[in-house]
């Protein structure tokens, strides 16, 4: 008897859930009404939209609601205020869409409001979080025995790592940060290239490191560190910070030359890997990343590239006594030999079961269709760079993964210039075809054009190209 048929003969089950069972299936309904409009809305909401969420501003009033009723403001008011990130036209930040099998995941994994802190708050949670943790780890080409865990974000993931990393520095110069503190310790040395993601710097700074004691190692015209300005000698106080993936550009450090010269010297290595650490999946493209499983520990993002939803990433580490050793914390009511408990492997204690949908992704693509998720946004970010520069666009840093950094010009070839990027760029934004993000690259104001979605297709990126291109036309003949 599969479950419905059994809720259908408990009538007090039913009744008891009516509301709830109710509300599921009309979020549900609704939800997959928002998905089938998504790719017709513009991708970044209109005005309109974005102004009507004013009626939300309201002082919370004392008499409660229906659910439906809340359901259906939240779809009334919210949903065309979204922005659509997961149909393909979306090429802002580095944010990723999500994978139907994820989504789907989410809303059971919703229904079954699941606290993954213990294995003994739920079996279910415990073992999915495990395997697709285990999964992750293999399919990134990590060590083995290395540990993950599941968290909420790269930026938490690198903290995590971070405070493993200087915990376990300093207790090898005989310091103990659970019982010391941190005042009067010895100081660690710190080395990062200069390129390093403000995530990983705020994470240092979290840990009590301030920047002026940072060693920076030059990075070339890619982003990407110089190997032959690292320095050769370090030593087992000193923790380095490298990168998978540069966030304008996509270019990873060069882990077997930085890893050759870090060799048995005991120092720790970190990467952040949030989105580029991916590339390590695709046997088409793990040589970008090669040694970087040399390394001690790891932060990699779910939510973006894998195309879940978020908060969703893994810190990984490859000493799993250190990394508990750090993130320990007990009370009478806890138990305490639990095996794994994601409450002792990370910051949070309780939170969200977030194993289940990374599960789901990883099973409905399998080890090939996660290749392909990497491969494909890398061959569309090529493809874009390729029919943008056709036309005179420049391209900043060659696209080595899924990043193109393009800047405008006057003219179809002539220098870019800041005030035309900016204004092609609002242009763009505001026509609603696909929407990109500026940064700054080595001095020039830029449209980045990050292809992380899933979901984007050669038509989407032809499509979208046009409506650069267009703009750019517009604002040449203004
Ligand atoms: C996005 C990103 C981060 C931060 O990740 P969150 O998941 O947003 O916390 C860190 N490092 C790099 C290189 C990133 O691209």
């Amino acid at each position: 008897m599969d479950t419905l048929d059994r809720i259908a003969t408990h009538p007090t089950s039913l009744a008891r859930n009516r509301e709830r069972i109710a509300m599921l299936t009309e979020s549900a309904r609704r939800a997959g009404t928002y998905v089938a409009g998504a790719r017709l809305r513009r991708v970044f909401p209109h005005a309109d939209a974005v102004a009507a969420l004013d009626s939300f501003r309201r002082p919370l009033q004392d008499d409660s609601r229906t659910p439906m009723e809340v359901l259906r403001e939240l779809d009334t008011v919210g949903s065309p205020a979204t922005v659509v990130q997961h149909q393909g036209r979306y090429f802002g930040f580095v944010n990723g869409g999500v994978e139907p099998a994820a989504s789907g995941a989410a809303v059971l994994a919703g229904a079954w409001d699941q606290n993954a802190a213990l294995p003994v708050m739920s079996p279910a949670a415990a073992a999915l979080d495990e395997v697709a943790a285990d999964w992750i780890v293999d399919l990134l080409g990590l060590p083995q025995n290395a540990t993950a865990s599941f968290c909420a974000g790269a930026t938490i993931a690198n903290l995590t790592a971070l405070l493993t990393a200087r915990d376990a520095l300093l207790r090898r110069s005989g310091w103990d940060v659970a019982t010391q503190g941190l005042a009067g310790a010895p100081g660690l040395r710190i080395v990062v290239g200069a390129e390093a993601h403000s995530s990983a710097l705020k994470a240092l700074r979290l840990a009590g490191f301030g920047s002026d004691s940072f060693e920076v190692v030059p990075t070339d015209a890619t982003g990407a560190i110089d190997a032959e300005a690292f320095p050769a000698d370090l030593d087992d106080r000193t923790l380095v910070v490298l990168q998978a993936g540069n966030v304008n550009t996509g270019a990873s450090d060069p882990f077997d030359a930085i890893m050759a010269r870090v060799g048995a010297s005991g120092a720790w290595v970190h990467v952040d890997g949030a989105f580029g650490l991916w590339a390590a999946a695709s046997p088409r493209r793990k040589g970008l990343v090669a040694g970087v499983e040399r390394a001690d520990s790891w932060a990699v993002d779910a939510h973006k590239w894998l195309n879940v939803p978020y908060d969703s990433a893994l810190t990984i580490v490859r000493d799993r006594e250190a990394l508990q050793r750090a993130m320990s914390s007990d009370g009478a009511y806890l138990p305490s030999d639990e095996g794994r408990a994601p409450m002792r492997q990370g910051i949070q204690m309780s939170q969200r079961a977030r194993g289940v949908e990374a599960w789901a992704a990883l099973s409905a693509r399998g080890r090939d269709g996660i290749a392909t998720l990497v491969d494909d946004p890398c061959d569309l970010a090529r493809h874009f760079a390729t029919l943008l520069e056709a036309e005179g666009v420049r391209l900043l840093a060659p696209v080595v993964l899924n990043q193109a950094l393009v800047a405008f010009g006057v003219e179809p070839g002539a220098e870019p210039d800041a005030s035309t990027t900016a204004t092609v760029l609002s242009r763009v934004q505001e026509d609603g075809t696909m929407w990109a993000g500026s940064t700054t690259w080595h001095g020039i104001h830029a449209m980045r054009l990050s292809v992380s979605d899933a979901a984007t297709t050669r038509d989407d990126v032809e499509a979208s190209a046009q409506a650069i291109l267009r703009a750019w036309s517009a604002v040449r003949h203004a």
